[in-house]
């Protein structure tokens, strides 16, 4: 937001009218004083500009006013367009491959284990379910 402050604006053809609809009389090319928030959204008057967000004061151009400071800006452009930043599924860690769910250790210690995809194969492969069970048997003996 702008800070309400006295300014001095200078009368024109172009600005007379609008200064008009909030009560500001004079002539044309006479300075009037104006409060900062009812200059024109275009006029180059430097004013006070307050962070609607931190409340961080700015002098600036009138024109270039934006309601929040560059850094809320961007801080608010990001929790709207950001994606949240992937974290690991068992630890809460931050992962830095987005490919993944969980972080390198807990990925390595998830694998381990029932998880593995290639476990149990080596039992299976074992045993009667081996269809070669029981041949080595037979030709050792
Ligand atoms: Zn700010
Ligand atoms: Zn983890």
């Amino acid at each position: 937001m702008i800070k309400e402050e006295i300014v001095q604006i200078r009368l024109n053809p172009a600005n007379r009218k609008y200064y008009a609809s909030f009560g500001y009389t004079g002539e044309m090319g006479e300075f009037i004083d104006v409060l900062t928030t009812h200059l024109t959204k275009s006029s180059e008057t430097m004013v006070t500009r307050v962070c609607d967000s931190c409340g961080e004061e700015k002098v600036m151009q009138r024109k270039s006013v934006f309601p929040s400071c560059q850094r809320c800006v961007v801080i608010a452009q990001n929790k709207a367009t950001g994606k949240p930043k992937p974290t690991c599924k068992d630890c809460d860690k931050q992962l830095t491959n987005h490919n993944t769910i969980r972080c390198k250790p807990c990925h390595n210690a998830f694998i381990v284990g029932e998880n593995n995809p290639n476990f149990g194969n080596g039992d299976k492969m074992k045993g009667e379910n081996n269809p070669n069970f029981g041949k080595r048997g037979k030709d050792c003996e």
